[in-house]
């Protein structure tokens, strides 16, 4: 079969119970800036923290740019507050500011579960990626990724969770989990 060149953006999601979507979506952004191309992340709902990538994203700056939208503790994935939505917009706002750089690569990351637990709208989520610049790939992460953003995917992945080293009771492993 004779393959077409995919010269413009695409869509990519990564979701189910399973580990690995999140760095999946860092593995995309590193291959990327090697190819000296630009990347951001945006994260819903994480806290700027231990985590390496957000040590890592020093090291790989300017072409990588990580921005962190959420607060010091956990967000009660049954009862958001006020304040985890308006974090929750201030991402989506950002990510959409972003598009006007026209970055080879924008992550989403977590944006399903903003999503799912009503913290954005899925129409705005859907009208962002629709309105992206014609050369930006963009990447959406987090479990319960929403049917109509699978039927917009050009590239969608379940990570399905066969074993988690959690489940032997082992805790949150440094470079592994964070
Ligand atoms: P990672 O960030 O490691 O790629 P992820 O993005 O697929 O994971 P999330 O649902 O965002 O998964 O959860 C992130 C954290 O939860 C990580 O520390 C990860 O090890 C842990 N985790 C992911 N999947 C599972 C699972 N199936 N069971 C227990 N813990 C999990
Ligand atoms: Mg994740």
């Amino acid at each position: 079969m004779t393959r077409l060149k995919t010269s413009s953006g695409i869509v990519l999601v990564y979701t189910g119970t399973g580990k690995g979507k999140t760095t999946a979506a860092l593995g995309m952004a590193l291959r990327a800036v090697g190819q000296g191309q630009k990347a951001v992340m945006v994260q819903f709902m994480k806290r700027k923290g231990c985590a390496g990538e957000h040590k890592s994203a020093a090291l790989l700056a300017p072409n990588f740019k990580l921005h962190t939208f959420g607060r010091a503790e956990f967000v009660d994935l049954h009862k958001p507050s006020e304040l985890d939505r308006q974090l929750a917009r201030e991402a989506l706002e950002f990510a959409k500011s972003t598009l006007s750089r026209a970055p080879d690569i924008l992550i989403l990351d977590e944006i399903n579960v903003a999503v799912s637990m009503g913290l954005v709208k899925l129409e705005e989520v859907l009208a962002l990626v629709k309105s992206r610049p014609k050369d930006t790939s963009i990447i959406l992460t987090g479990r319960g990724a929403p049917k109509e953003l699978l039927a917009l995917a050009d590239i969608a992945t379940e990570m399905r969770e066969l074993k988690h080293h959690y489940d032997k009771g082992f805790g949150a492993k440094l470079g592994i989990d964070y």
